[in-house]
């Protein structure tokens, strides 16, 4: 299927969902439904991915196994929870390209940054920035400021903010790169979301990391919006830590439990500094309860706390479809289904909007951000109330995501009109 063959009409829509070969899988999650009781038209699997029907049945075998063991649960639980975040491992480092030992999933998103940052950012009088985009997402922004701060420097001369050129809305590679070269001996932390939470452009993560690491920076990505959204591999690419979350593309369920990768080459790396908690403590000894932290090899060595098994439970239902769907298989149609909402837009192009996100499909996600300077949340929050769903995000964006679990070119076609309609 070539992008060019696309037509306007709800037929060839019907036609394109009767020869996906992913089709099957939106049969497997909720839908939520709108005031009128008719399903909704949901593109906001950026914010929150919707439940995966067997998400209940994970979740009621933990309460069952709490009820009938209680704490014996830990080792006696049909899934025992002692080494219950495991379970979710494989999937994981298959999920961002990682080795098992790379990865861990634990904590928040903004819990891991801080640290991750705890342990990779260490800031000499000599190299203190950290490098992110202008605009990155509030917490992430909020996280850094506040570290700079902890070391007693001052975001006014530590963060170095990446801006696109006046008149763009994205940041041009070869831009991101002569700013790492030009800056680079004076930069500790380069941060990049691989995906931009808010134009949708996905970076060359590969590019970026050799840049970094050329210039002797530690490099890292927010993979909030990459993560089951585009193919990730990070241990080929080499960034030495990566953090996200999984209530998003990963619909691990709201406030989920996040994801952290910590590159092998620091796997063994005890004598970094780090925030330690007893579940960091290599488990041999764990319960032995002495005083001196032992960090577990690779990234697990970075966990704080016993993980909550309750809120594990939902997100392995999840990883478990990414599995059998495969990343490969969900990017392709991720490729198509954009495509196609795109091209459903600028056959109706107007003046009242304009799609920021890039064009080419390798630059970017399942979303588009479209640019309303006019009206624009009046129009979002109508189309909210009618069962359309996307997000508003300030100033002037509304963001949409053809998720390709779940979304049909149907769904895109049906969002396109009540779009188009609510402009007029
Ligand atoms: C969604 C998102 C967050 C949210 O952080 P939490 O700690 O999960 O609340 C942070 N950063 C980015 C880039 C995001 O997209």
């Amino acid at each position: 299927m070539s992008t060019t063959s696309f037509q306007t009409s709800e037929d060839f829509a019907a036609a394109m969902d009767a020869r996906d070969p992913l089709a099957h899988f939106q049969e497997r999650f909720y839908i939520p439904t709108a005031a009128n009781g008719s399903e909704c038209i949901y593109l906001c699997g950026h914010s929150l991915g919707l439940q995966p029907k067997t998400a209940r049945s994970y979740l009621e075998q933990e309460l069952r196994d709490w009820a009938k063991l209680g704490v014996e649960g830990h080792f006696h639980a049909k899934n025992p929870w002692m080494p219950y975040h495991r379970l979710l491992t494989q999937q994981t480092a298959d999920l961002v390209g990682a080795q098992p030992n790379e990865v861990v999933v634990m904590n928040s998103l903004t819990v891991n940054l801080h640290l991750m940052m705890a342990s990779f950012y260490r800031p000499t009088s000599q190299r203190h920035k950290i490098l992110i985009e202008r605009g990155a997402f509030p917490s992430d922004q909020y996280a850094v400021h506040s570290q700079i701060r902890f070391h007693g420097f001052d975001p006014q001369s530590s963060l170095i903010e990446l801006s696109p050129r006046d008149g763009e809305a994205c940041l041009r590679e070869e831009d991101i790169e002569s700013s790492i070269e030009l800056h680079g001996d004076a930069i500790a932390l380069i941060l990049l979301g691989g995906v931009n939470y808010a134009t949708g452009q996905a970076f060359d993560m590969a590019e970026i990391t050799k840049a970094g690491h050329r210039q002797g920076c530690v490099v890292a990505f927010d993979l909030a919006h990459a993560a089951g959204n585009i193919p990730l591999r990070l241990h080929d690419w080499g960034p030495d830590f990566a953090v996200w979350c999984s209530y998003k593309y990963l619909n691990g369920g709201p406030g989920c439990v996040a994801g952290c990768f910590v590159h092998e080459r620091h796997a063994q790396a005890n004598a970094m500094p780090r925030f330690a908690g007893w579940w960091g403590h290599d488990e041999k000894t764990r319960f032995k309860m002495g005083p001196d932290f032992h960090p577990m090899p690779g990234a697990e060595g970075w966990q704080l706390s016993n993980p909550p098994i309750l809120a594990l439970a939902p997100l392995r239902a999840s990883m478990e479809i990414f599995s059998e769907a495969t990343m490969e298989r969900l990017r392709a149609k991720s490729k198509l289904l954009t495509a196609y909402l795109e091209f459903l837009l600028r056959e109706n192009a107007s003046p009242k909007f304009a799609i920021v996100t890039p064009s080419d499909p390798e630059r970017r996600g399942a979303q588009l951000s479209i640019k309303l300077p006019h009206h624009g949340r009046a129009l979002c929050d109508r189309l909210t109330a009618e069962g359309t769903i996307g997000d508003w995000r300030e100033p002037d964006t509304f963001r949409v995501a053809a998720v390709p679990l779940y979304n049909s070119y149907l769904d895109v076609h049906r969002f396109a009109q009540h779009f188009l309609a609510a402009l007029q």
